[in-house]
């Protein structure tokens, strides 16, 4: 995968993974504070409801409830509304506080004062009432312990409810009531300080007959207890207030907000992940460059053997290629050069030894001096100066810096010159020189330089071509291309040495190529010279046949 599409997958995945968190820690907080505020209203709706029931369980009377829903409402910034069913208002905050009412948000809710019997399964267990009203009942009329219980029940509260009213309508508050096991509001023990409890008429509390046959209706039933519960209902709901239905309106709150600190905790959580996602990232990414840096420090540092890893095929890959490429050829160029120094070091040691071994002979007397010696001498001197010209046009060739006059010019011209020039060498070694040229071929390119690369295969086919053979120089058109050819009947070159030919310095046969006067240099000039006209030289060869050098301009 390319570098720029792995940065952007890895920023992508980390974005959708911050943005994924982000999205569902939001979603469940959300989720959680919306449940939380519902499960909350739900609650103030039954706790208010409680307040009120309590309120009226407790004073036997709605009378006086406005001040208790008032200091309700005051305390909950909400419009508290009592309808009985029949659709009267006993009580609505906003009325008390003469502001415009708001509207109602819950549904009603039904606040039933009166209690409801419970007459649990082991009544066997249960102990009969004590009050001395029901222990003569038990006695005289026979009853069961559920019809004392619900007797007893019915009377009790009664007695309760005539003492609370009386209570609160004397402006004293009346003792709390809890309900005992059957369910029936029994008040806490109060010192009465009023006279209610004497005021109270035995009638209104104990309708004997009324109770009795309403409770004994129940004896022809199966299962007497759920009639005994209904019955303890319509018996007592007379003295109990009436249900009331119960409307809560909007409160007057701020509106509701999410709360922040879980939130700060989630986008904390979430940055801290994007910001490890980025890191784990940025590393990822960069680790191939640092690599790259360190391998870049390391051949400077003359350590020309580094290389870096290959990773993937991307742009990444791409430049870990072209470094270990440059290391490569670097490496090869400094290999070069030292190879360089020793060849030419070598080439130039054979002639400077021979040179100083006579001079120290004629200068000892050893050998005597003579026309041929001086004429050695001199060659000797005159092949160390051709391995150093050729060498500096080498080194300005392979560094460009060569200078070519181009020109238009002949090529078959410059066959023929080249064939003359060589002509007299050629007889003196009994080689024949011919030439074979196609009529004009004009050529762009510099024409002393050519001569020179020509005049190098010429000397080099005179050179190891024995007498009797032949040597013919050519220029012909071939694929619309000016080729040059010299082709020779000599010694031929083997074909393991034919990749070799073009290198600095080498020669088939040292000895012999030395003692012809060659620089080794010869070949390599060539292949710069048609190279920097755009060219190619290629050679075939066969030992004992020949070899023919052809020049593609
Ligand atoms: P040199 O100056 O020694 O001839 P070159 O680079 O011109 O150097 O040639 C390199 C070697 O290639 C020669 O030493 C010789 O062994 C071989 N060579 C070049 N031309 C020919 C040829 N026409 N026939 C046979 N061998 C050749």
């Amino acid at each position: 995968m390319s570098f720029r599409a792995r940065v952007f997958g890895l920023v992508l995945l980390v974005a959708v993974i911050a943005v994924g968190a982000t999205a569902w820690l939001t979603f469940k907080l959300a989720t959680r504070q919306i449940d939380e505020s519902q499960e909350k209203a739900t609650q103030h709706v039954v706790d208010t409801a409680d307040i009120v029931r309590s309120y009226a369980r407790r004073h036997g009377t709605w009378a006086g409830v406005s001040f208790k829903v008032q200091e309700l409402s005051e305390a909950n910034h909400q419009r508290i509304r009592l309808v009985n069913l029949y659709g009267q208002v006993t009580v609505d905050s906003d009325h008390l506080a003469k502001r415009a009412a708001r509207p109602v948000v819950s549904p009603p809710t039904l606040i039933d004062p009166r209690p409801t019997l419970t007459l649990p399964d082991n009544l066997d267990e249960q102990p009969w009432p004590q009050d001395l009203k029901a222990v003569q009942d038990v006695k005289v009329r026979g009853l069961t312990k559920a019809e004392a219980i619900t007797l007893s029940g019915i009377r009790g509260f009664r007695q309760a409810q005539l003492l609370a009213r009386c209570l609160t309508d004397r402006g004293i508050e009346p003792p709390a009531v809890t309900p005992d096991k059957f369910g029936i509001p029994v008040p806490a023990a109060a010192t009465d300080t009023s006279d209610c409890a004497q005021t109270i008429k035995p009638e209104l509390v104990d309708d004997e007959g009324g109770d009795v046959a309403a409770v004994e209706v129940c004896r022809s039933e199966k299962v007497p207890n759920p009639c005994l519960v209904r019955v303890f209902g319509e018996r007592v709901s007379a003295f109990a207030p009436e249900p009331l239905q119960l409307f809560l309106g909007a409160v007057d709150d701020d509106p509701a907000k999410l709360v922040g600190g879980p939130m700060a905790v989630a986008a904390g959580s979430v940055l801290v992940l994007a910001l490890a996602g980025t890191a784990m990232v940025a590393r990822h990414v960069s680790r191939p460059v640092r690599s790259l840096t360190a391998a870049s420090r390391r051949l400077a540092d003359g350590h020309l053997d580094t290389r870096v890893p290959l990773v993937g095929g991307g742009e990444l890959g791409q430049l870990s290629t072209s470094f270990n490429r440059m290391a490569q050829a670097i490496e090869a160029s400094e290999q070069a050069q030292r190879r360089l120094v020793a060849s030419v070091a070598h080439e130039l040691r054979t002639p400077l030894s021979n040179l100083l071994g006579y001079l120290e002979a004629l200068q000892d007397g050893v050998v005597p001096p003579s026309r041929e010696l001086f004429a050695s001498l001199h060659d000797e001197a005159q092949l160390q100066r051709r391995i150093l010209d050729d060498l500096q046009d080498l080194t300005l060739a392979e560094a460009g810096h060569l200078t070519y006059r181009r020109v238009d010019f002949d090529l078959a011209e410059l066959v023929e010159t080249a064939r003359v020039a060589h002509l007299a060498v050629a007889e003196a070694t009994g080689v024949r020189l011919r030439a074979e040229v196609a009529g004009p071929l004009p050529f762009h390119g510099d024409h002393d330089r050519l001569r020179q690369l020509l005049g190098n295969l010429v000397t080099n086919a005179l050179r190891y071509t024995d007498a009797g053979g032949s040597v013919i120089l050519r220029a012909y058109v071939a694929n619309g291309r000016p080729v040059l050819e010299v082709e020779d009947t000599g010694c031929g070159i083997a074909t393991a040495d034919l990749p070799f030919v073009f290198h600095r310095f080498w020669r088939a046969d040292p000895a012999r190529d030395r003692a012809t006067g060659g620089s080794g240099l010869g070949l390599t000039i060539a292949r710069q010279i048609a190279r920097d006209h755009g060219g190619e030289i290629s050679v075939a060869s066969e030992v004992g046949v020949g070899s023919t050098f052809r020049v593609t301009l």
